[in-house]
């Protein structure tokens, strides 16, 4: 067989996660399987990188912060080599460009595009170990990139499918995806499965388990991906097809308390207001997610919106310059909201799921303040304070745990 495996910061923070992520590299090498280790930078290292730049120019050049960032990633990969050799098994690391990982021009958010395969099989077939640096490529200029904040996850992937891998393991400090987060739902249970879509759904609602370019590349090439910690030998998720027969109702509860709501009052009834709201938040890369429209009433009405907590600040400028020419009579906001979403792919047959959730919040005395939905995932906006309570009682209503 022929497996990937990719471990993150966490799993290879110090010198003794180094030997344990080799050691359990090794015990897999040892049984003759072919094995492709990805990296991610010991522990915090990514972000001192950051603020070190930040130390001597606020706005660095993205050229030269990625020049510096993929050195965090080199560490970790000749770190490892090293254990390697210590252990007696052979091994060899490669970055970016030794594989070399093609990539998109845009520094600090570049996109893969073609992996060069020979330079890896060939080390494969000598039966070394081959340890890659996550998160980095290299441009049509010969030049380095990254692939933006927890990309690691996705040069595995790429790689488990350039490679035809039979096994892409992400190894990371929990066991897992569980039907909520277990310091907020102490007996939450960790999924066997879930599918891509959920898992997709997962992350977008703030469960950070996996990057989600990661999953949607996954799915594109049908890469099955097991989610598992380094530091326990549990039983991980398997991302998958959604292929179960008897699909649950409801996978998971999630919170987000990372959002913020705005309602733009007032505005003119007619066509293209929404447009241009949308239009100059998007220009500037700020996500939206729930939005709601009043009803009309004589020539005016208010449209709310949730984004981010760190967009709100830019957001609001943005509105509050332009508020004639969107119409607004007033604009505000607030930052006390959370968003608590239930996901389950179940749910697409299964009417009455929206009625169960909406009764637990209720006998809880949770206030709703928006709602939304997709195919798969119903999403409440709801005051802050309220949002681990309001995860556990409908943890409880659905009965996810054990
Ligand atoms: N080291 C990079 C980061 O901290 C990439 C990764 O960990 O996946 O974002
Ligand atoms: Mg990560």
């Amino acid at each position: 067989m022929l497996i990937v495996k990719k471990f993150g910061g966490s799993s290879v923070a110090d010198r003794e996660r180094i030997f344990n992520v080799a050691k359990r590299c090794v015990e897999d090498y040892q049984k003759g399987h072919q094995i492709v280790v990805v990296l991610s930078a010991m522990g915090k290292t990514t972000d001192h990188l950051i603020a070190k730049a930040h130390e001597i120019d606020p706005n660095p050049p993205k050229r030269e912060l990625d020049m510096l960032l993929v050195t965090g990633e080199q560490v970790s990969v000749a770190l490892m080599a090293m254990a390697f050799h210590v252990l007696g098994v052979p091994s060899v690391s490669l970055n970016g460009a030794q594989v070399a990982m093609r990539t998109t021009s845009a520094y600090g958010a570049a996109k893969l595009k073609r992996i060069q395969t020979e330079r890896i099989r060939n080390e494969l077939e000598n039966r070394r170990i081959v340890i890659i640096t996550g998160f980095q490529g290299m441009n049509k200029y010969e030049d380095m990139t990254t692939l933006g904040r927890g990309g690691s996850d996705t040069t595995a992937v790429a790689l488990a499918a350039a490679l035809h891998a039979d096994s892409c393991e992400i190894y990371t400090d929990v066991e897992g995806v569980y039907t909520a987060d277990p310091r907020i739902v102490p007996n939450a249970k960790k999924l066997p499965e879930v599918s891509y879509d959920e898992m997709l759904e997962f992350a977008s609602v703030g469960a950070k388990v996996l990057h989600n370019r990661s999953v949607e590349m996954a799915k594109k090439y049908g890469v099955q991906l097991i989610v598992l910690s380094s530091l326990s030998r549990a039983e991980g998720t398997v991302v998958k097809e959604g292929t179960r027969m008897e699909r649950m109702l409801v996978s998971g509860v999630a919170a987000d308390k990372n959002t913020a709501r705005i309602s733009v009052i007032g505005v003119k009834n007619e066509p293209g207001i929404a447009f241009k709201i949308f239009n100059m938040l998007a220009r500037n890369h700020i996500n939206v997610d729930i939005i709601i429209q009043s009803v009309g009433r004589e020539d005016r009405k208010d449209i709310s919106f949730t984004v981010a907590k760190n967009d709100l600040q830019e957001a609001m400028m943005l509105l509050n310059e332009n508020q004639a020419a969107i119409t607004a009579q007033n604009i505000t906001c607030e930052e006390g909201v959370a968003k608590v979403s239930i996901i389950g792919a179940g749910m697409l047959s299964n009417p009455g799921v929206a009625a169960k959730m909406f009764e637990a919040l209720y006998s809880a005395n949770i206030n709703i303040k928006m709602i939304a939905t997709s195919e798969i995932r119903i999403t409440v906006l709801i005051d802050e304070e309220d949002a681990n309570r309001a995860v556990r009682t409908v943890h409880d209503a659905f009965e996810l745990a054990d």
